[in-house]
């Protein structure tokens, strides 16, 4: 791992918070924490102090999957949460981002017990095939909670996020931006599914149509950009 890789790593968080702010999903108080796995190396870079809004690289600090500071400096409300990342790049190896936030309409779900089952296509698109499942309540970061998280990671292996009891969202990806995007999906299909019960309920999608959907998704993807003269 050079500097040069950390520097990277860094930028994509930076940009990342970015993203997820001008999104729209954050909740009012602007909460939130994002971290990037090292690409090739049992570590993970986290926001460990300050604002999501105004988010810089001094405020990244370095740690070992198993929650070990290695560099940086990490503020208290951050330090609590640093194993809420750390389980999922230990249960998740292909993953390269995870985030956190108190988006509300999933935050809505999650307060309610409730998982967000696979009512949304984006969802399918974006290979959350089994919902968005809920972690059992623990307090913030802590044993109880983790082992929760892990819990409902285990159980439902294909998914991209997992709903914290009381408390918010954990979405997580092969990339950062990845990452954002899942809570962008989650967030949509939380929205969605709450208007839907005005309408007597969302409906899910068929189970024979899970396959081709993605299918769909991979050879438009394989075959590239259509363009005249082609
Ligand atoms: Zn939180």
């Amino acid at each position: 791992m050079t500097s040069a890789d950390l520097a990277a790593h860094k930028e994509q968080i930076v940009d990342a918070c970015k993203a997820l702010v001008e999104s729209q999903v954050m909740s009012i108080s602007e909460h939130g924490n994002v971290s990037a796995r090292v690409r090739g190396t049992d570590t993970f870079l986290l926001t460990a102090g300050g604002s999501l809004a105004n988010m810089t690289a001094e405020n990244i600090a370095l740690f070992n999957l198993d929650g070990t500071l290695l560099d940086g400096a990490v503020e208290p409300t951050s330090a609590e949460i640093v194993d809420m990342h750390g389980i999922v790049y230990r249960l998740r190896p292909e993953m390269g981002g995870a985030l956190h936030t108190h988006s509300p309409y999933a935050t809505s779900f999650a307060v309610a017990g409730e998982p967000i089952p696979l009512i949304y296509e984006a969802l399918a698109r974006f290979n959350m095939t089994d919902g968005v499942p809920v972690a059992d309540y623990g307090p913030r970061g802590s044993k109880e909670s983790v082992d929760n998280i892990a819990r409902a990671i285990a159980a439902n292996p294909n998914t991209g996020g997992v709903l914290l009891a009381n408390h918010g969202v954990l979405a997580f990806a092969d990339t950062v931006q990845g990452a954002v995007r899942a809570n962008i999906i989650i967030e949509e299909s939380a929205i969605l599914g709450l208007n839907a019960r005005i309408l007597g309920g969302a409906k899910l999608i068929p189970s024979a149509m899970i396959e081709l959907t993605k299918e769909r998704r991979d050879s438009f993807a394989a075959a590239g950009v259509q363009r005249t003269g082609d």
